[in-house]
């Protein structure tokens, strides 16, 4: 059992699922016009941690994220690149994927695209004009607001204080301001689809509505997006498709709260962000992952260098535990004599997400954890295979399978507390061991002479070169 806060509701509420077992969860997705940058990147990992909490728990997750790949901004991008509207689409969805397995984002169940599903879209149009919420003007069709009783539900808007606050509008074929697009009449060089309305494209909301439906289900668990769509794009997908079903649509709905740059929005319209391609040249996954879990899903978080360096630094701390548990094992012999109890960790951990997923408290976990191990491995420098697995077994279905901040099966490349002075020392000596296998004794003597006037004193021993630093460094 575990709680969640439900926009729907405006409450934390302990989770159930409609079908035993069984988690089926859709999140809105990128429209594919542009790599996508780091406050998008917020919502999918979180998503993607989420997903994973929900495996950890033994849920069967049905993880669906839409591509929405024909829209007004693919159009105009395709227009300024001089390429067509699916080339771009083509192109950007390519860049989505690899950039989701760099951020280690499992990959979906489905991940459906809105022009492979137009005969679903234009049926369910159909479905709404047939019950009377949708209208038909000289082929272009709008949802008619008025009809839906629970519009508004989610956002807490009423129609009465948002037609008030609407903007006049240009679109004289509207009934009211609030009405929206099902179905666009074709432009000229503007891709299309044949329909009963005659050619055009679907609006934005109702792609989602129809793609939810065939891969999850009248019904299903989890909704799950940006805070930026709570309205209008989720208002209006209950308004369609609890119109078309008469049913509940999505059960829980959760949403992500803003990566800001000086406490506005990262946005791509405002010019204020960073792709998360740039970011990887950086960061690791795992530190952008940590960053993000360091503040919980739905509050804002405001985007700094030295917060990520933060999240580099422990990190590292994290790692470095990881390094020796893995140096340990290669020397360790099978008998144990000591323990290590990780059930009190085990049990923080899944309080922390059990509580509305909160990765900040989950983190803190992981922390302690890494603080006392590190105690623990000072005091007992030899430990058997079996307490060494009980470690990495935390480790590995936490850090790893959760959050996906460590990747255990691969070694951290140096015990990663060093400075940057030991790492330079390690370089010279490994320079110095290189000049010695070249027969070039002129240059292993300069590095040791050198090193020692600036009071570093290498040590050769079978077992390899180790140093000293005097005082004066
Ligand atoms: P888009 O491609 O703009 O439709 O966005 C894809 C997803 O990223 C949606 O769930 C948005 O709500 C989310 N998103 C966009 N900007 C941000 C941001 N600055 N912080 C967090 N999530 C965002
Ligand atoms: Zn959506």
């Amino acid at each position: 059992m575990f709680n969640i806060y439900n926009t729907l509701t405006r409450k934390k509420e302990e989770f159930v699922s409609i079908e035993k077992n069984k988690v089926k969860m859709y999140v809105c997705g990128p429209t594919v016009y542009d790599y996508f940058h780091l406050g998008n990147a917020r919502s999918f990992i979180m998503s993607d941690i989420i997903r994973r909490y929900l495996e950890y728990k033994g849920y069967d997750v049905t993880f669906v994220m839409n591509l929405t790949d024909v829209d007004d901004k693919i159009i105009k991008k395709a227009n300024t690149e001089e390429k067509s509207p699916q080339d771009i689409a083509e192109i950007y969805s390519k860049a989505f994927f690899e950039d989701i397995d760099k951020l280690r984002i499992k990959r979906a169940t489905v991940n459906p695209k809105a022009t492979e599903h137009i005969e679903e879209i234009v049926s369910l149009v159909s479905d709404l004009e047939q019950k009377g919420f949708a209208y038909n003007v000289e082929g272009d069709v709008f949802y008619d607001v008025s009809k839906f009783k629970g519009y508004g539900k989610l956002s807490g808007k009423n129609i009465a204080d948002l037609e008030s606050g609407a903007r006049v509008e240009i679109n004289e074929s509207k009934k009211s301001p609030l009405d929206f697009s099902l179905w666009k009449k074709a432009k000229p060089d503007e891709p299309s689809w044949q329909s009963p309305w005659g050619n055009g494209r679907p609006g934005w909301h109702i792609e989602c509505s129809a793609m939810s439906c065939k891969h999850l289900g009248e019904s299903f668990d989890i909704h799950a997006g940006g805070n930026d769509l709570i309205f209008p794009h989720h208002e209006n997908e209950i308004a369609q498709s609890e119109a078309a079903t008469g049913k509940q649509f999505a059960k829980y709905w959760m949403h992500f709260g803003f990566l800001n740059i000086d406490n506005e929005k990262m946005s791509k319209s405002l010019g204020n962000f960073f792709t998360t391609r740039e970011v990887l040249k950086v960061y690791s996954a795992g530190v952008i992952r940590l960053f993000f879990s360091q503040t919980h899903y739905a509050g804002p978080l405001n985007y700094s260098d030295s917060l990520l360096e933060a999240s580099k630094k422990g990190l590292e701390k994290i790692e470095n535990v990881v390094y020796r548990l893995n140096e340990l094992l290669k020397s360790s012999s099978s008998t144990d004599n000591v323990n290590f109890d990780i059930t009190p960790f085990n049990i923080a951990f899944e309080e922390a997400m059990d509580d509305d997923f909160n990765t900040s408290k989950a983190t803190a976990v992981i922390f302690d954890f890494a603080k006392e191990v590190n105690r623990f491995l000072d005091i007992n420098p030899k430990i058997g295979v079996e307490t060494i697995e009980k470690l990495r077994l935390f480790l590995s279905r936490t850090a790893q399978d959760v959050l996906g901040i460590i990747d255990l099966s691969t070694q951290p490349a140096v015990q990663s507390n060093k400075t940057l002075e030991d790492k330079l020392i390690q370089l010279l000596i490994e320079l110095r061991i290189q000049a010695k296998k070249d027969k070039n004794f002129s240059l292993s003597d300069k590095i040791r002479d050198e090193l020692k006037e600036l009071g570093i004193t290498l040590q050769d021993s079978k077992d390899g070169t180790t140093y000293k630093v005097s005082e004066i460094l």
